[in-house]
This record gives structure tokens, sequence and C-alpha cells, in this order.
């Protein structure tokens, strides 16, 4: 059996006194879709930091094709093929959008000719200033810049959030085109009706755990997950 891309293995984050995740499993084969949903302070964004290496793991592992990346900073983990798009996008107000690229490019990344292709409104959009982006534009800018080093798995929190719909729409297109190509994602959502859509596979956390995990077509039906959903 060929390990998955990404698995995480009992792991555990504390933030002081405060024990955030108190041991997720969970995994995500090449070219698969995890959807990872919870309550606020479920654990969801503190789950993509442990495994980025952003927040520290107090137990537990995380793997990249079966190799454990314990101890790497974060932007090994991410020369290891993994792309993390954080819920607070990373946008620098005064770099223009083609610096933000050509920064994140610089850590192995190909010519920018193919992400302007994906994304024509930040080609149109080069030399503005982040501060000038809209929200959907900053999105935008976050995910082509974890695409520069050509990942094999994004990890995306809450990639829609406060966003109008019809760039939510938008969004949702381009992921569902990532996806096609093959390419694997860990991704935190609050919209249950796309998660359930896109993803092949959900991952439900509940106060620092796994409540409930299994194929995404079954979810609606575990009511019992439900629970552990609403506010
Ligand atoms: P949200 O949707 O609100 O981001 P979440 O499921 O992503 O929720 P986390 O942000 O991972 O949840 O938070 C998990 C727990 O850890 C919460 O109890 C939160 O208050 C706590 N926490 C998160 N970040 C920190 C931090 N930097 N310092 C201390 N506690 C934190």
């Amino acid at each position: 059996m060929t390990a998955p891309l990404l698995a995480v293995e009992a792991l555990h984050v504390h933030y002081g006194a405060s024990h955030a995740l108190q041991g997720i499993d969970l995994a995500v084969p090449a070219g698969g879709v995890v959807a990872l949903l919870g309550r606020n302070g479920a654990g969801k964004s503190t789950t993509l930091k442990g495994i980025m290496g952003i927040a520290a793991p107090s137990a537990g592992r995380v793997l990249i094709d079966g190799a454990a990346v314990g101890g790497m900073a974060p932007a090994r983990i991410a020369r290891r093929g993994v792309g993390y798009v954080p819920e607070t996008r990373g946008i620098f107000p005064s770099l223009s959008v083609e610096e933000h690229l050509t920064l994140a490019a610089r850590d192995g990344g190909g010519p920018l000719a193919r992400i302007y292709a994906r994304f024509p409104r930040l080609a149109e959009r080069r030399r503005a200033g982040g501060g000038t982006l809209s929200g959907g534009e900053q999105q935008m800018l976050a995910i082509a810049r974890a695409l520069t080093t050509g990942p094999r798995i994004l990890l995306l929190d809450e990639p829609t959030e406060g966003l109008a719909p019809l760039v939510v729409a938008e969004i949702e297109e381009m992921l569902r085109g990532l996806k096609a190509e093959g390419l694997a994602m860990l991704l935190v959502e609050q919209n249950l009706a796309f998660a359930l859509a896109f993803a092949d596979r959900v991952v439900v956390l509940g106060k620092g755990r796994v409540r409930w995990t299994g194929p995404a077509a079954g979810f609606a039906a575990a009511d019992p997950a439900q629970a552990w959903l609403a506010v």
C-alpha cells in the first residue's frame, strides 16, 4: 500500500495551557479533496498550522509521502509540495501583485506566465498594490502565490469567507479546475453545501478532536455528526 500524500497522526497542539488539538488523525491521498468542518474554535485552522509547522505540535506526526516533517520550518515543508493559503491571506498592502508572486516564486517556482494565464484578473492588476485589491482579488492572489511553487496539495483556510456571492462562485470554479488537474486539497470551509459537493471526504472536528469522518456523500445522512456543526 502506498502512503497517502498527507497523513496526520495523533496530532496534539497546545497554546500555553490550552489543549487546542487533542489527537487529530486524517489523511489526504494524491489528488484527493478532504473538507475539514467544525464550529468556530474547533481546531480547523490549528490543524492546518500544525501541518505547516506554524503551530508547533506537542505530540503526533505529520507525514508527506510517508516521510515525517516534524520540526521542519514552514518553507521547507512548502518545498515538499504543500501550499498554504491562510485565513488572513497574508497580503502586504505596499507590495504589488507581481512582487508577491515573484517573492514566492523565488522559493523554486516556475514562470509567472502560467499563473497569469490562470488568473487573468491578477495579470491585469499586476502593478496594483496589495492594499488596493478587493477582497476577492486578495484571495485570488493568496491562492496564486501558494501555486507558484507547484504544490501537490493545497491547504486552504476558508477561501470564500467574507466574499460576495459572485466572487465566491468564481473561486469555487477555480478550485474545481485545480481539483480536475489532480491537485489534492485540505479545505476548511464554512459553506457546507459547497464542501459536500466538492470534497471526496469530510472530517468533522469538535473541541480539538475528530468527531466524524467518512465520504462526503454520506455526511448529510450522518445526523449525529451534524450536531458538531450548527452553532
Ligand atoms: P475559527 O473558524 O474560529 O478559526 P477553528 O476551528 O479554526 O475556528 P482554531 O482557530 O484552530 O479553530 O482554534 C482552536 C482553539 O485554539 C480555540 O479554542 C482557540 O481559541 C484557540 N487558539 C487558536 N489560536 C490561538 C492562539 N494563537 N493562542 C491561544 N489560543 C489559540
